[in-house]
This record gives C-alpha cells, structure tokens and sequence, in this order.
C-alpha cells in the first residue's frame, strides 16, 4: 500500500521580485509631503535659492530634485540617485528590497 502525500494547495501565490507592487506598498508608506510638480521652498534669505526639505540648507534650483514618492525637494546630499529618490525614501525601499530577498 503506497500512502499518497498530497500536497497542499499554494495558500499564497509565490511573490515574484521587483513586483509592481512595490511602488504601491511605498505609496501607502511613505507621508507624500509635496505635490509632484509643486515648488520647493524659496530661501527667505536670498534670492534664487530653495531649500532642501531633508537638510533644510540653501540650493539653488538646479541644486535640487523633487523626490517622486514623497515629493520632497533633496540636495545632492539628500539624494540617492541608485533609485531617483531622497534619502529618506531610499532607506524604506532598501528595507523592502531585503525583505523581498528573504
Ligand atoms: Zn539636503
Ligand atoms: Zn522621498
């Protein structure tokens, strides 16, 4: 007599890397502070500059990028450029990205 494992059905479907789902489970994470499109903060100090909404310092506008998650302005400093956001952000998706890899 040959007893028959059967398998159990897949409760849960296996989670595929870098799925789309990412980007919506960072959304829901992360606090969108700007609008995308919507101005950094002029230095009340000088003319020309904006602030970097991280460090909080004087850049010029070409010194800074918004960050297209949570719509804030980074400096260079600020800015992590291996996933086009601001730092901040950058940690939370690092985060994610490990725990993907688990
Ligand atoms: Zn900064
Ligand atoms: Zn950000």
């Amino acid at each position: 007599m040959t007893l028959w494992k059967k398998s159990l059905p897949g409760k849960t479907p296996p989670k595929s890397k870098n799925s789309p789902d990412l980007f919506a489970q960072l959304k829901g994470e992360i606090t969108v502070m700007r609008k995308q499109g919507e101005p950094p903060v002029k230095d009340p100090h000088s003319f020309a500059q904006y602030m970097c909404d991280l460090c909080s310092t004087p850049h010029p506008v070409s010194g800074l990028r918004q960050c297209v998650l949570c719509g804030r302005w980074a400096c260079n400093t600020c800015w992590k450029d291996e996933y086009y956001t601001c730092k901040s952000c950058a940690g939370i998706i690092t985060i994610h990205t490990l725990k993907g890899n688990e």
